[in-house]
């Protein structure tokens, strides 16, 4: 009977049918790891892609080849004739099959859809002669049984063909698909590392059955396995296309999955128990390793992606905030403008009337109508800090830079407040500098609605004593300081006082009028000088200092800026 025939020379020692001592112990090495990650990474990448047609494909791919170089294995290692002889039949099932899902997978990943059943129709045409031939002789010509190996028939020379075919089409469509896309880089490049990646693999394994068959040198099925470094290359590369799952999960997995395998085939040469009790336990403790590491990075992966999350969705929020800011400052910008012409009017108008130009005023109305233009001016300036707000933050802020003598602009400030600080029964004095100072590079108008701003301040929050300003110059820089005997400043307060709408509750009750937009306006004008601008105070009902200072040598100047009517100081 044939089923109980040796094969020469082996005795079916191992797992009761094989004997591993006759194979090469390199094709073990090279075989059983190959066998294993080829399955197991197909079918995870399978799992992964949920099933979708590609990765059905990928994983067809892996098996027929997990099953090709299994063929191989128990071709070298079966210590029967008869399965042997039936192994070496089958063979071409396999390998035609690895080239028929390559070629199925690249056509559904370069078109994007799936084959049409013609086409699917054509390639199992070409397919068919070889399954209809597999049990006769054109596949198999005899059989030896004292070498236990067969040889080809003439069917081979078809099957070859039949392979080159196949891979000439790969390269075909991929060639095609290149020239296609020309504008998508990205793409053009996936396509190129696929259509190099199948080919070389499907080439590689071509190769290692021709030149086997050809030299009659069966070693060089070993290089056959080598084609899955190309193979793997390619999963590789379609882990990072698809992004399906982290590359490091991936790399530390396929690593596990290979000292495993490895561990796997040394069980094939432990010769005694010790060795075997040894790699026993080496394997149990891959395994467990393997198992909290991988669990761990699973756990990173899924913080990490949790974060991104987070981070993205903060973002958005960040983006559509800065949209609101923009639009507000468009809305502010646009109302000031639009209210600054009626008030202009109303104080021309209120004007004319004072001074008698429609007739003489009675005491009266004279009264109301001095309140009134006071609440007009001081409308007028909230809509301009408002302009001013908005022009710093759309940076349209425009200075025209002139070389000015700080002391008469302030003498004139001072004046101009003169009559305010007597109607409050405040003091107002000055203090210039017993030698003049040196002409500084400033806009004029810049700076003198930041000191007139203080001077008001200071007459606002003060209700006994008065203001003193004063004027000094040294160590590169002139020195503006309004100082009070007010309500003082808390030093909680300090930090926020040249915020944008910052009021403290002390001087809101004091005095319910103003946005808190001055001081923030003031700040950025003489930070544009090149200077400082801060406040001093001893605390709450002590009084107050504001200390401007302006380098003399301003390094912030910017040539050939003029002013725009627009944004002429009306204070
Ligand atoms: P506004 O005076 O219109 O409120 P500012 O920006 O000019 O706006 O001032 C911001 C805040 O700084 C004021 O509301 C007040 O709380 C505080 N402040 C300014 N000047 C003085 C001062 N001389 N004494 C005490 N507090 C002051």
């Amino acid at each position: 009977m044939l089923t109980v025939l040796l094969c020469p020379d082996s005795i079916p020692k191992d797992f009761y049918f094989f004997d591993f001592s006759i194979a090469p112990s390199l094709m073990l090495y090279s075989y059983v790891p190959a066998i294993i990650a080829s399955f197991f990474i197909g079918l995870f990448v399978m799992v992964k892609s949920k099933f979708s047609l590609q990765g059905k494909l990928l994983f067809a791919i892996s098996l027929s080849f997990a099953a090709w170089v299994l063929n191989y294995l128990i071709q070298w290692t079966i210590a029967y004739v008869t399965p042997d002889f039936l192994s070496w039949q089958l063979t071409p099932i396999f390998m035609l099959s690895m080239f028929f899902f390559s070629a199925y997978f690249v056509y559904v990943f370069l078109e994007k859809k799936d084959a049409s059943l013609s086409l699917k129709l054509y390639f199992s045409l070409l397919f068919l002669p070889v399954i209809l031939l597999l049990p006769s002789r054109y596949n198999i010509n005899y059989f030896n049984l004292t070498a236990c190996e067969g040889a080809a028939g003439n069917l081979w020379i078809y099957i070859y063909f039949v392979e080159i075919l196949v891979i000439l089409w790969v390269i075909f469509i991929g060639i095609k698909k290149y020239i296609k896309i020309k504008s998508d880089r990205s793409y053009r490049r996936e396509v190129l590392l696929l259509t190099i990646g199948i080919s070389l693999f499907l080439l590689i394994s071509w190769l290692s059955d021709v030149l086997g068959e050809w030299t009659n040198q069966y070693q060089l099925n070993f290089i056959g396995p080598i084609g899955m470094t190309f193979f793997m290359g390619m999963l590789a590369f379609l882990i990072v296309r698809y992004k399906a799952f982290d590359i490091k999960l991936i790399g530390a997995q396929a690593l596990i999955m290979a000292q495993f395998s490895l561990i796997g085939s040394m069980f094939f040469f432990a010769q005694n128990r010790t060795n075997q009790i040894l790699l026993g336990v080496t394997f149990l403790g891959t395994i467990i390793m393997g198992w909290y590491l991988i669990r761990s990075m699973k756990k990173e992966i899924k913080r990490k992606e949790e974060l991104q999350k987070i981070s993205d969705a903060l973002a958005m929020a960040n983006e559509r905030l800065k949209e609101l800011d923009l639009q507000k400052s468009e809305f502010i910008s646009i109302a000031s403008h639009q209210l600054r012409t009626p008030l202009t009017a109303i104080k021309g108008y209120i004007s004319l009337v004072l001074e008698g130009s429609y007739g003489k005023v009675p005491p009266t109305i004279q009264d109301v109508l001095d309140k009134v233009y006071t609440v007009n001016n001081r409308l007028t300036h909230l809509v301009e800090d408002l302009l001013n707000v908005s022009r710093i933050e759309a940076g349209r802020i425009q200075y025209s830079f002139a070389p000015t003598h700080l002391e008469p602009l302030v003498a004139e400030l001072v004046d101009m407040f003169a009559m305010t600080a007597k109607s409050k029964n405040l003091s107002l004095k000055m203090q210039l500098p017993k030698v003049a100072l040196p002409e500084l590079l400033i806009d004029p108008n810049k700076i003198k609605e930041v000191v007139s701003n203080i001077i008001d301040n200071s007459l606002k929050y003060t209700k006994e004593g008065g203001t003193t300003v004063s004027v000094e110059g040294g160590d590169g820089v002139a020195r503006v300081i309004i100082s009070d005997t007010g309500i003082g400043i808390l030093p909680e307060n300090k930090g926020k006082l040249f915020e944008k709408f910052t009021r403290s509750k002390e001087t809101t009750k004091m005095v319910a009028s103003g946005a808190g937009l001055g001081l923030y306006v003031g700040k950025n004008f003489v930070e544009a000088h090149g200077g400082k601008i801060w406040a001093e105070s001893d605390g709450a009902d002590k009084g107050s200092r504001f200390i401007i200072e302006l380098p003399f040598v301003n390094p912030k100047i910017h040539a050939g800026t003029s002013d725009q009517p627009s944004q002429k100081n009306e204070g």
